[in-house]
């Protein structure tokens, strides 16, 4: 739609800019409504109601990924905290018989604080999921991260095969990392990419994102490995379905993956064509800069809850 085309960018660019904002922050996490409105994407703040939303989806056929709220930590003793809740998650899943992985960011890690705590945090959560046969996805962020992220993310792979990486098609980098890191077998979720970014680091129109999401889909689907590709756009969707079919590369080797509270009735539509669907699931205290971003992806969200208050 051309209104989409004129509205989301600046949309994009003003929330990408408040998500950063402590005292927008300060003021938004202290009122009841803005917590009211997060709950659209958010399961809840206790890893019980994370526990029941991904019952739920599971419920439905849907896969989970569970994802603990929190990002650029400060403070070693929280990143331990933060660590420490990741073991309750991969408990929790397994106590309670569900079909999620867990996703974590290296910056609720402590990357900012020490690399090395960093490594040494998420290096136990993956050790312990290896036990209860599950997986780690390490989520994306910023590019100033990036290359941190890629070399913890190796360092991990030598020992453990249950851990994966985003990647993220805005980035110029990303081709050649994803040829790179396909070497060691990496397990890829391909996503578009979320953050504020400079034109010199990332595709500043979204036509050469969508074009790269297409090339890198295709890459990855050829390598035979398992991947993820998580979008809510139907063009990448239906790309995808139909390389695949035209490949004769069966549903059951990649699967696609949404955000929680998106697009349901496309989530059950896939799930009703026999593709798997995984349902990223946020929890936690900490869902400012996370709900910021869901605002900047989609104006229809601002307008939707701007109407509700009127
Ligand atoms: C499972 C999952 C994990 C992710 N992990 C990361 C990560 O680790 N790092 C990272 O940088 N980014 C991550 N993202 C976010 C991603 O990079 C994009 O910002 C986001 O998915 C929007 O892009 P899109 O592919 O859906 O396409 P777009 O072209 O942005 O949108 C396609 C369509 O979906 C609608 N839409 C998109 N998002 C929303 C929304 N929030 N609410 C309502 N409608 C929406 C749009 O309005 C449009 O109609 C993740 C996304 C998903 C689904």
């Amino acid at each position: 739609m051309i209104i989409d085309d004129i509205i989301n960018p600046v949309n994009k660019k003003l929330f990408l800019y408040l998500s950063k904002q402590e005292k927008v922050k300060h003021f938004v996490m202290t009122n009841k409504y803005a917590k009211k409105i997060s709950r659209r994407w958010i399961a809840g703040e206790t890893l019980n109601d994370a526990l029941k939303a991904a019952e739920n989806l599971n419920l439905e056929g849907r896969l989970v990924a569970l994802d603990h709220l929190g990002e650029d930590v400060t403070n070693a003793e929280a990143a331990k905290n933060f660590a420490a809740e990741y073991y309750k998650i991969i408990i929790g899943i397994h106590m309670n018989y569900l079909n999620s992985n867990a996703s974590l960011k290296l910056t609720q890690m402590g990357l900012d604080i020490d690399q090395e705590l960093c490594y040494e945090n998420v290096a136990g959560i993956v050790r312990t999921a290896k036990i209860f046969n599950n997986f780690i996805r390490i989520d994306m962020e910023g590019s100033p991260h990036t290359q941190r992220t890629i070399d913890i993310f190796k360092r991990l792979k030598k020992d453990y095969d249950n851990v994966g990486l985003v990647v993220q098609s805005y980035l110029y980098r990303t081709e050649d990392d994803v040829n790179d890191l396909l070497k060691i077998c990496t397990e890829f979720r391909l996503c578009k990419g979320a953050y504020k970014e400079p034109s010199n680091v990332a595709f500043p129109k979204k036509k050469d994102v969508d074009k790269s999401f297409v090339k890198l889909s295709e890459k990855m689907l050829s390598s035979g490995l398992y991947h993820g590709f998580a979008t809510h756009d139907e063009k990448m969707i239906n790309h995808i379905k139909e390389f695949a079919k035209a490949e004769k590369i069966s549903p059951e080797k990649f699967e696609f993956q949404m955000l929680y509270g998106v697009k349901r009735e496309l989530q059950q539509k896939l799930v009703d064509e026999g593709y798997n669907l995984r349902v990223y699931t946020a929890y936690g205290e900490e869902w400012y800069p996370y709900t910021m971003r869901r605002f900047a992806e989609s104006w229809h969200n601002v307008w939707f809850v701007a109407k509700d208050i009127i």
